[in-house]
């Protein structure tokens, strides 16, 4: 009844929506019978078919054609073509997407999701896809004969109502790869094209950018083998694309893992298609380490196309491998912890350099003795000299001071080799570098002591330990009984001689014999002045003032008298210029009868003897601008008191001493040693010429081996003594008086105005000066004006 009035329904129903309704509520109450006629069938099919073709909305084609899925449903045997499914297929598609949105109505906005619903359950009722297993595998891989992919199936799609299907482009969305879990936007976008003839669709080419790593390849693949060291095991597969094209990446290799973590990789080749790899184990056992056992067999893959690379287990295989002999290699200890493994490592440490090996002691002792011996030998070999080493800075003249210095230098780097040396070997060992060094200091010693040798000893020692041993023998013919007074007027204790006359004389004579010219008297002082070799010789061989007089005294006429030590100048004079210049108290037989000729006339008659032979050498080897007269108006008794605040020139102080220069003579004080205030209280004696100019005075610091450090100079004018000396005459008609002075200036190193006094008969002046050209030094003076006419 119910049908009747359905079926009834069915007919006269005119609107789609009716229609589709009453089909659901049919399907609902399941009382369906299989309608009487197929007319009823028949007519209500024409009925959606023609409510497709006449569509003009989207509820239009939603209502004929799910109305159309219901009958298909419910009644069996009637054809339900739909015709032409792809232009019904378009329709809904560019009815749903005609301004980008699924519309059911332009004005209800609102419904547009529920639109979307009805388009997809439309084109549900005009084309069946299979579900997510479409392309759930993409490639084969070949191994062992395992297939481990499955070939991508052609999917064949048909429509629901049996209609040829439509040609259409999907486009796949997301995760058609992929079989696992993970999600992939790999093949995002991809269309997949349909194939009319066979009604398929495919992808005609496989996505650049597909992973390979999503694969599950453990699935049923994993292999099981077995295999002795005897045996190879061959290894080769291809990678294909879905579509059977060939998929080569970049790198692959197999690992074998050992049960005790020992892993070992190969790298997998591939050529052309097939990518093959043999490992022959014969020749791998020392490899392996003779390890038997089980090994898992692990494939990894990389390529750039791959988002990651393919780490895949393949199987194991069990290896029966030897026994490993004694000699080969154990197998590295694999670290159980793995904070061991990947943590931090233990500081390197550098080592630079490996400490150098030793001689033996006795080596070292050996060099020691090589390095010293050359020096005490040398020390010894001076004193042998008789160098008198406090005597070299005096005798360093202006004109070899440079030279010295110069020597000085080097004589101090051979010091300080030896030292080095010394303390070299002085340590208990010594290296082989250390010894080097120690030759080469030898070496430089002996090349200094060569130096040394040659300016010292040949130019300056020797020489001085001549003048020294020549000046000894001068004063020890001084003490001959003889030669303790003058021997002119026999005044005590003579300080000077003639070295050409061969006679000592006192202060008073030796102003006139200076007055006769060095061509009648060389006079020297036995204390001062330097003697040459030739001038001792002439002393020593004329033998003093007794056997000169005898020659020179021998006939000393009436009217003639030697003079007294208190004699006056003139009488002096007169009897000294007869003895020597005309020599008239010689032996008649020597006399020259013409008296008062020139010298040269007599030197060349008939005198003979070896007085005037070495009168004669003596005199031809004086300098020429020494030669005629130079005249002495006095002596300067300069009293060296104390010095204070002297400079440093050693190590904390200084060895202090003067040298007073005036024209071409120099005297000298003593060596104070060690002493920055020394107190000398010394007599200096200079003559003073004619034309006599400034004291100058220089300290110097004394050095043993070098030339001695000046510690400053300074200059005293000696006129203002001089001059109120002269202006009084003789100072012992006055009394104690001040009768001139010298005055502090910016252009004098006085420290005060210095004062010239008469005191007890005598003509002094008090000096105190500051030391010029150092950073500090004063020195106080007295000088003594000693005049000749006294
Ligand atoms: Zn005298």
């Amino acid at each position: 009844m119910l049908f009747t009035k359905m079926a009834d329904a069915l007919v006269t129903v005119v609107k789609l929506h009716t229609f589709f309704l009453s089909l659901k509520v049919h399907r609902s109450i399941r009382s369906f019978p299989e309608p009487q006629s197929p007319s009823t069938s028949g007519h209500i099919v024409s009925k959606l078919q023609a409510g497709v073709k006449d569509a003009k909305l989207l509820l239009d084609f939603y209502y004929s054609v799910r109305g159309l899925v219901l009958v298909k449903e419910q009644f069996s045997g009637t054809d339900l073509s739909l015709g032409d499914a792809e232009a019904i297929f378009r329709s809904i598609k560019a009815l749903s997407q005609s301004d980008g949105r699924w519309r059911y109505s332009s004005n209800n906005p609102e419904s547009s999701s529920f639109a979307a619903g009805l388009a997809f359950e439309t084109l549900g009722g005009v084309i069946s896809l299979p579900p997510s297993d479409i392309f759930s595998t993409c490639f084969s891989f070949l191994w062992v004969h395992t297939t481990l992919f499955r070939v991508l199936g052609v999917v064949k799609v048909s429509t629901v109502l049996g209609s040829k299907a439509p040609a259409l482009i999907v486009k796949l969305a997301a995760q058609a790869l992929s079989s696992g879990s993970k999600g992939s936007s790999v093949i995002n976008n991809q269309e997949i094209k349909f194939d009319a003839d066979s009604a398929t669709y495919f992808l005609d080419s496989f996505p650049k950018n597909f992973d390979v790593g999503k694969l599950d390849l453990s699935k049923d693949g994993a292999v099981s083998l077995s295999a002795n060291h005897l045996q190879k095991l061959r290894l080769s597969y291809q990678l294909n694309t879905p579509l059977g094209h060939v998929f080569k990446p970049h790198q692959a290799f197999l690992k074998l893992k050992h049960e005790s973590q020992v892993e070992h990789i190969f790298l997998v080749k591939t050529s052309g298609k097939k990518s093959e790899l043999v490992l022959d184990f014969l020749g791998l056992v020392e490899k392996l380490y003779y390890l038997s056992g089980k090994y898992e067999i692990q494939l990894t893959i990389g390529d750039a196309s791959m988002e990651n690379s393919l780490l895949s287990n393949i199987g194991h295989i069990e290896l029966d491998l030897p026994e490993r002999p004694e000699k080969a290699a154990q197998p590295p200890v694999q670290p159980t912890d793995p904070y061991s493994r990947y943590g931090p490592k233990a500081e390197i440490s550098h080592i630079f350099r490996v400490p150098e090996k030793l001689p033996a002691k006795q080596l070292s002792l050996v060099f020691l003795g090589l390095i010293v011996l050359p020096f005490i030998a040398f020390l010894i070999g001076l004193t042998r000299l008789g160098v008198n080493i406090k005597s070299f800075p005096s005798s360093v003249g202006a004109g070899t001071s440079a030279r010295c210095s110069e020597h000085k230098g080097t004589f101090f780097v051979g010091s300080v080799s030896v030292v080095r040396g010394t303390q070299y070997t002085l340590s208990p060992r010594i290296s082989i570098e250390q010894v080097e060094i120690c030759l080469k200091n030898i070496y430089s010693l002996v090349w200094v002591l060569t130096l040394f040798d040659g300016c010292y000893l040949s130019r300056r020692a020797m020489s001085h330990s001549a003048a020294s041993s020549g000046k000894r023998r001068i004063r020890d013919l001084l003490t001959q009984s003889d030669n303790r007074v003058c021997a002119d007027c026999g005044a005590p204790d003579p300080k000077w001689a003639s070295a050409n006359i061969g006679v000592f004389i006192c202060l008073k004579c030796c102003g006139v014999h200076r007055s006769l010219g060095t061509h009648v008297s060389k006079v020297l002082s036995v204390t001062l002045d330097e003697w040459s070799d030739e001038e001792v010789d002439s002393m020593i061989e004329i033998g003093g003032n007794a056997s000169a007089n005898s020659i020179y005294e021998a006939f000393i006429p009436d009217g003639s008298s030697k003079p007294r030590t208190d004699a006056s100048h003139d009488h002096r004079m007169r009897f000294i210029r007869s003895k020597y210049e005309f020599q008239e108290f010689l032996k008649p037989s020597l006399r020259i009868t013409s008296g008062k000729t020139s010298s040269s006339s007599y030197r060349s008659s008939s005198l003979s003897s070896n007085i005037i032979d070495s009168f004669r050498t003596t005199s031809s080897s004086q300098k020429p601008q020494l030669e005629g007269m130079v005249e002495f108006i006095g002596s300067l008794k300069v009293t060296l008191k104390k010095g204070t605040n002297l400079a440093i020139r050693d190590m904390m102080t200084s060895d202090p001493y003067v040298v007073l220069t005036l024209g071409q003579q120099t005297a000298q004080s003593t060596v104070m040693k060690s002493n920055l205030n020394p107190v000398w209280n010394e007599e200096l004696m200079l003559s003073v010429p004619h034309d006599y100019g400034s004291v100058k005075l220089q300290v110097f610091d004394y050095d043993t081996f070098s030339a001695d450090d000046i510690m400053g100079e300074a200059e005293i004018d000696i006129q203002p003594l001089i001059t109120s000396a002269m202006a009084f005459g003789d100072p012992e008609m006055f009394g104690d008086m001040q009768i001139g002075k010298w005055l502090k200036s910016n252009d004098n190193a006085l420290i005060e105005d210095s004062i010239i006094n008469i005191a007890d008969g005598k003509v002094k002046q008090e000096v105190q000066i500051k030391l010029q050209n150092v950073e500090s030094g004063e020195l106080e003076l007295e000088l003594e004006w000693l005049p000749l006419e006294q």
